[in-house]
């Protein structure tokens, strides 16, 4: 994940500040340091790291922390609302009808952003359609119809035209049933005379609401001049940063943006179609701080629960926060996560789960392959309600039972309840620590 190294190396610092409530220049020096050596590190513009970091030494030295703040809350609070400045807003986008074209390099990610955009606008109850007018890159037509299958969004293309722009025209006739058209364009391996004039004339006949730029997160500071030239040529309204799955930089992206006062509107996070989240700046930067993104995890569990059609009336994603963590939340947990993406993924947004905590954790705690999810799962389908409410009181007979009853072995269901009782250990130190910590730093 982008800045991965920042959240862990600035906690150690930070931390070392516990108990202090007074701050000094010394201690202000070792936070700016490690926060400079990690945006350096993930290419973030070498003027920008400075404006940064200066502006973080001046307002922890003289700003005058709120009655009952500690020096490392003071600080840490600092940094995330600087770093929130940074990254600026997210790009304004309407759930309305709308035209949105995407630009980029080859290979950028835009195809497979134009299907994880539409999957997004159909969850949010519109009906998106895909347009693909990338005629240059053998292939794209292919992948982005399979795409759009897979996240069951309308989509045109034409193989046998060979004009983009005759493409565009009838693609915009051909979905006009559509609430949320999105077009995918060619991208080079470079920027050349003839992608501009070519995106050029697709943005006249497609006259987009918005054009969003897709850059790939390890661009590096290339991505400020691509960033200057999409925005002389077709105006760039915002920002998709793909990739982020695959590297710890992602800096020259967030340069790119604030250099050319651009917005951030989408992170893409793997290839899939549900890899894709919409930008909030506060959320990703105290995910990136380790103080997690509730918000978002909210998000997930009840997209999920809709998929499964599992909802149920009294269950609250949050709950699982509070009180006893049984063997029937870790059950219903994962029936939604299994729509969700990876454990620790999802546990990187609940507060105080980020980094920080799960460092602290033994290895395998949260490793729950999906291949044993599938298990676990099955196993638990034979156990009774009251086992499942209260697991510490399954013993050898019970374990024979379900292991037979569930056709796995009594390794397995041993395993299990091994697993929830390391999560239930989870759960309850995030309970002593998350809510104070968020809410401190919230508070301004
Ligand atoms: P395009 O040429 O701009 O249309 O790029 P594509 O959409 O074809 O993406 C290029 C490659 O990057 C493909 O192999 C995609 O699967 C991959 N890709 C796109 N977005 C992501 C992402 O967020 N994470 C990862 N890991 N791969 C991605």
């Amino acid at each position: 994940m982008v800045l991965d190294d920042l959240g862990s190396s600035l906690r150690g610092t930070l931390d070392s500040l516990r108990g202090k409530s007074r701050i000094d220049e010394e201690d202000v020096e070792k936070v700016v340091k490690e926060i400079q050596r990690s945006l350096l590190q993930a290419d973030v513009d070498v003027s920008l790291v400075m404006e940064l970091s200066d502006s973080i030494k001046e307002r922890s030295l003289e700003e005058e922390p709120p009655g009952g703040t500690t020096a490392r809350d003071h600080v840490l609070r600092i940094v995330y609302e600087e770093l929130v400045d940074l990254v600026g807003e997210s790009t304004d986008l309407p759930l309305e009808e709308q035209t949105i074209m995407l630009a980029g390099l080859q290979g950028s990610g835009k195809t497979t952003t134009a299907a994880k955009m539409a999957w997004w606008f159909s969850k949010k109850g519109l009906r998106p359609a895909v347009i693909q007018t990338d005629t240059f890159r053998p292939g794209a037509y292919e992948q982005a119809k399979q795409m759009c299958e897979r996240a069951e969004v309308d989509f045109y293309g034409d193989p046998d035209e060979d004009d983009p722009v005759t493409i565009a025209r009838d693609g915009l006739e051909a979905t006009a049933d559509a609430d949320v058209r999105i077009v995918d364009t060619a991208g080079r391996h470079a920027l050349e005379a003839d992608l501009i004039d070519e995106i050029e004339e697709i943005e006249s006949v497609v006259q987009p609401d918005r054009s969003l730029l897709v850059l790939d997160a390890a661009i590096g500071q290339g991505a400020k001049d691509q960033a200057q030239q999409f925005e002389d040529s077709v105006g760039v309204s915002g920002v998709v940063i793909t990739k982020l799955d695959g590297t710890a930089k992602g800096g020259g992206a967030l340069t790119a943006v604030n250099e050319t006062d651009s917005t951030i509107a989408f992170l893409g996070s793997g290839e899939t179609v549900q890899d894709i989240e919409r930008f909030e700046p506060s959320g990703f930067i105290s995910r990136l701080l380790g103080m997690g993104d509730l918000k978002q995890l909210t998000e997930r569990v009840e997209r999920a629960m809709e998929e499964t059609g599992e909802e149920e009336e009294d269950w609250d994603p949050e709950d699982m926060l509070k009180g006893e963590f049984t063997l029937k939340d870790m059950q219903r947990q994962m029936s939604a996560m299994s729509n969700m993406g990876p454990l620790d993924q999802v546990m990187d947004m609940i507060p105080g789960m980020g980094g920080g905590l799960m460092d602290q954790l033994p290895d395998d705690a949260m490793d729950v392959t999906q291949d044993r999810m599938r298990n676990f799962e099955v196993v638990m389908d034979s156990m009774t309600d009251e086992e499942l409410e209260n697991p510490r009181a399954i013993g050898a007979s019970q374990i024979h039972r379900i292991a037979t009853g569930s056709g796995q072995g009594e390794e397995t269901v041993r395993e299990l309840l091994e697993q929830h009782k390391m999560m239930a250990r989870t759960m309850k130190q995030f309970q002593g620590m998350g809510d104070g910590d968020m809410q401190r730093m919230m508070q301004k």
